[in-house]
This record gives C-alpha cells, structure tokens and sequence, in this order.
C-alpha cells in the first residue's frame, strides 16, 4: 500500500496546479523549504551540508538570516498561495533565536508546517510543535553510543532526544511525530531494533533511507541490503494501525542509481528552496549550486522574485538533463507529474 506521508502522486491533490502547468503557465510554489540557521549544535558524520565529500555543494556554515527577512518571506509565501512550509538543515532549525516567532507567524499565516530537527531542542519548543503538521526526528540510532557516534556529540544527548520525543508524543497533538535514519556502517546492525525502539516510544513512525551520494559504491550498497532486510522484518514484526514503518533504502538507492532525469522539471514550479545565503533555489538536490539559483531576496521580496520575468525566462529555459544532477530526488515525483500533464496518454483505459 501506498504510504500518504511520502507519496509520489500527492500532486494528484492539486489540480489548479496542474491546469496551469497544462496551459504553460508558472504556479506559485505550493511548498516553501525555508532555512533558519546553518548553526548546529551536532555535527552528523553524513551531514551533506558541511563536507562535500557527499557529492553536493556546502552551505556558508554559522550563517543565520535575519528574522525579519523570514517573516516577509512568509508573508509573501502565504500572498502567494503556499501550503506547506518545511523548516530543515543546512543547520538545526530550532537554534535560530526567533524559532518560537516563525512558527507562531507561520501558523497565524495558516500554513502547514513540518520540521525536520535533530531533536536536541525539543523539549523546549515541544508545545508549539505538537499541533504543526510533522515533526522528523534525525534519530539514526537506537542507544547512546551509536548516536553519539554518529551526530558527533555525547552521549547524554540521545538521552534529552529521547525525552524531549516523549515529551512531543504525551501532548497528544495532531502532529505526525517520525524518526528518520539514514542507513551507515555504524548503525546497519540495529535497524530491525530501531522499529522496537521507536515503537515503544510511542512515536508515529519511523523512516529508514540510504545516502543519496554513496549509492554508487558496491560496499554501500551491501550495507543498504542489509540494511533492507532488517527494516522489512521490523515492518512484519512491529507496523501496526499507529506505528508505521517506511523502508525506502533500497527504492530510494535504485531510483537514484537507475532512474533518468526528465526534459521538463515541474517540481521547480511547485516547490522552492530558500537558503541561507538569501538566495532561492529550484530545489534541495541542486541548493547551492550556480546552475541551481533562481535568484536572491536580499533585495526583494519572495514573491516580486517569484514573480520576475527573470525567474520565468529561467524557468522556460531550463533543462534538468544539462543542468542538473543525476541524483536528482525528485525524478519519480517528475514522471508522475509529466504523466499527469501528458494531453493524450497512451492506452489510458487498459487500466489492469
Ligand atoms: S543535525 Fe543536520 S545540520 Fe546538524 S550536523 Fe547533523 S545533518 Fe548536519
Ligand atoms: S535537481 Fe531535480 S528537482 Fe531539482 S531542479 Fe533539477 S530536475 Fe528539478
């Protein structure tokens, strides 16, 4: 079965989007993913935003853009039609000093929030996070000393972590707490006994994934085989109704390593990447990068980028197969979407 959370065909959910894409038009983003901070106060041995040894490009470290820049971000999101709001890396969202404002704002602005944090803030920010849509914890471990040595950070940490989920999780909120763990040589060994873990702790999910950089490596790959089997056990022996288990290791290996880019790319139309720099990107996979920039809001806002003739000439011009990565994580979502907008599918009413 298909899980609602992660989804490709969530698109299907938005038509006046897709009408506009049909008639050749540029749609306001339906989703915002917006950079607080790039502090953190871990420092994740898989941390894309700090080595390039992952294979993307770094995030300008100790940069937090200014609380006044994220709120007119936000009104111009909200002006603009976006839904949902992601807070994620390239730092620990959480750390920024106004986090408490952003969230109330982003709310009174009635957008969806979700949050991806390491956790290590929680128990602070708990009651303003249970009623936002998600909350991911970048957990990766299921005891201290793999934590520890894995978010380079002591051991007393997952501890907090853990309390401050069960804190979260006792509010009782509409709020989908989940777990997220990437797949590592440190971990691979307790996967199966992550699903019991997470389970026990009464959060509402756990998702295991594997290293978009390292796919190509025949040892990772062994590593994401095991940790493949592990994960399907723990699905048989722990889902149930409220804990559900999502094993993308393998798909999300494969997809990477054998799936092709498309010619048109409308996740650019419907989603946007703001960073640090006060730059906006097309996307996550190519944040960063010059082939990735859509433009900067030092001197303007959001929505005036949005809507320049700037951005649109880009936007017409732009070719995912010169311009960007193959791992690319957005290739399935892609060909749903261009199916989607397809004006004379074939065989359309064959449907079994
Ligand atoms: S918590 Fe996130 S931002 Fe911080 S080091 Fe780990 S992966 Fe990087
Ligand atoms: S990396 Fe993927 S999602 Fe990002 S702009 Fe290119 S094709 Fe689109």
């Amino acid at each position: 079965m298909i899980s609602d959370e992660y989804s490709p065909y969530k698109i299907v959910h938005h038509q006046d989007r897709l009408d506009m894409l049909r008639q050749g038009r540029q749609p306001p983003p339906l989703q915002m993913h917006l950079e607080l901070t790039s502090h953190c106060n871990q420092n994740c041995i898989y941390c894309c935003f700090r080595s390039q040894a992952h294979g993307f490009h770094t995030a300008p470290l100790n940069v937090t853009v200014p609380t006044a820049k994220i709120l007119e971000t936000l009104a111009s999101a909200r002006d603009l039609g976006v839904k949902a709001l992601q807070l994620a890396g390239p730092g620990e969202p959480t750390l920024h000093q106004d986090f408490r404002t952003i969230i109330t704002t982003a709310k009174e602005y009635g957008l969806e929030i979700g949050l991806i944090t390491n956790g290590s803030m929680l128990r602070r920010h708990s009651d303003i996070l249970s009623d936002i849509a998600w909350v991911r914890v970048s957990m990766d471990a299921a005891n201290a000393a793999a934590h520890a040595k894995i978010h380079s950070c002591g051991e007393h940490v997952f501890g907090e972590i853990v309390a401050g989920i069960q804190e979260l999780v006792a509010r009782k909120g509409p709020a989908i707490v989940g777990v997220a763990w990437l797949v590592l040589q440190e971990n691979v060994d307790s996967v199966y006994e992550g699903c019991r873990f997470y389970r026990q702790l009464g959060v509402n999910n756990i998702r295991y994934s594997s290293l978009v950089a390292d796919v190509d490596d025949p040892s990772y790959r062994e590593l994401c085989r095991q940790g493949h089997a592990q994960a399907k056990q723990g699905k048989t022996d722990f889902e149930t109704e409220d804990f559900l288990v999502f094993n993308s290791i393998e798909t999300r290996a494969n997809m990477i390593q054998e799936a092709l880019l498309d010619e048109f790319c409308p996740f650019k139309e419907l989603s946007c990447h703001v960073a640090v720099d006060q730059n906006v990107y097309m996307c996550c996979t190519n944040a960063y990068s010059a082939a990735g920039k859509v433009g900067t809001i030092q001197d303007k806002t959001f929505a005036q980028l949005w809507n320049s003739p700037e951005k649109q000439r880009l936007f017409s011009r732009h070719s995912p197969r010169r311009m960007c990565p193959s791992s690319c994580w957005f290739k399935e979502k892609n060909a749903f979407i261009n199916y989607c907008l397809k004006s004379n599918p074939q065989h359309v009413n064959f449907i079994g």
